[in-house]
C-alpha cells in the first residue's frame, strides 16, 4: 500500500511517517505543495495525507487540482486550524475525511483503515479467503483460525493479493507497494516474501503466472 504524506512540520513529519512505515504501508513524505503535485502525477498511491498549509502550493490547490483532473485517490487532510470554514472548503474540495492537529496516532490509523477501505467498496474490514483470514487492524493473519506468524512485508503481499484477488499482480506492482523512496530494491524480494508465504500459508495459494506476476484466485 503506497502513501503519500505531505507534510512540512519536520517533528509531525516524522512522526507519522514513522508510524505508517511501521504499520507496513510504504510511505513517500513530501515537505511542499509542488513536490506533492509532481508525486501525485508520476506515482499512483492508495492515500494521501495532506497538510492544508504547506509551502509553494496549499493543500486546497492540491486538492482542487487532482480533483479537477479527475484523480480520486482518497485525501485525509491534516489542519491545524479548527474552524468550521476551513473544515468545510476541505471537504468541498473533494477530500474525504480530515484531522485536526494535534492528532492521535492512533485514531490517524483508523481513519487511514477506514478510507483505504471505503476506496476498494469492501465493507468488511477483515479480508477472508476460504480458511484464512487477514485482519488490516489488527494486523494478524489466521488460517482455521490459528494465528500465523507472519513479517511485515510478507503481510504488505498477502494484504495486495487479497484484495486483487482474481487478477494477476506483476512483480513491480507488488515492490511498489513494499518499498518507499530510498528503500534498497533487492531484485529478488518479492520471490522471497512470496516463499515464505508459501511455507507457512500452504503451496497452491499463491499461484505464479510465468513471466506475469502472482495471483490468488477467487472463491
Ligand atoms: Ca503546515
Amino acid at each position: 500500500m503506497r502513501v503519500l504524506l505531505a507534510e512540512d512540520d519536520q517533528l509531525l513529519g516524522d512522526g507519522v511517517c514513522v508510524s505508517l512505515t511501521e504499520a507496513g504501508y510504504a510511505t513517500n513524505w513530501v515537505t511542499d505543495g509542488a513536490t506533492a503535485e509532481a508525486a501525485l502525477k508520476t506515482e499512483k498511491y492508495a492515500l494521501l495525507i495532506l497538510d492544508l498549509g504547506l509551502p509553494r502550493r496549499t493543500g486546497l490547490e492540491i486538492l482542487r487540482d487532482m480533483r479537477a483532473r479527475k484523480d480520486d485517490t482518497p485525501v485525509l487532510v491534516l489542519t491545524a486550524r479548527d474552524t468550521v470554514h476551513d473544515r468545510v472548503t476541505g471537504l468541498d474540495h473533494g477530500a474525504d475525511d480530515y484531522l485536526i492537529k494535534p492528532f492521535d496516532m492512533d485514531e490517524m490509523h483508523a481513519r487511514v483503515r477506514a478510507l483505504l477501505r471505503r476506496s476498494t467498496g469492501r465493507s468488511n474490514p477483515v479480508l477472508e479467503h476460504q480458511t484464512l483470514k487477514l485482519d488490516p487492524a489488527a494486523h494478524v493473519v489466521t488460517r482455521e483460525g490459528n494465528t500465523v506468524d507472519i513479517s511485515p512485508r510478507e503481510f504488505a503481499v498477502l494484504r495486495m493479493l487479497l484484495e486483487n484477488r482474481g487478477k494477476v499482480l506483476s512483480r513491480a506492482r507488488l515492490e511498489e507497494g513494499l518499498y518507499s523512496w530510498g528503500d534498497e530494491v533487492e531484485s529478488n524480494a518479492v520471490e522471497v516474501y512470496v516463499h515464505h508465504l508459501r511455507r507457512k500459508l500452504g503451496p497452491t495459494l499463491i499461484r505464479t503466472i510465468r513471466g506475469v506476476g502472482y495471483t490468488i484466485d477467487k472463491g
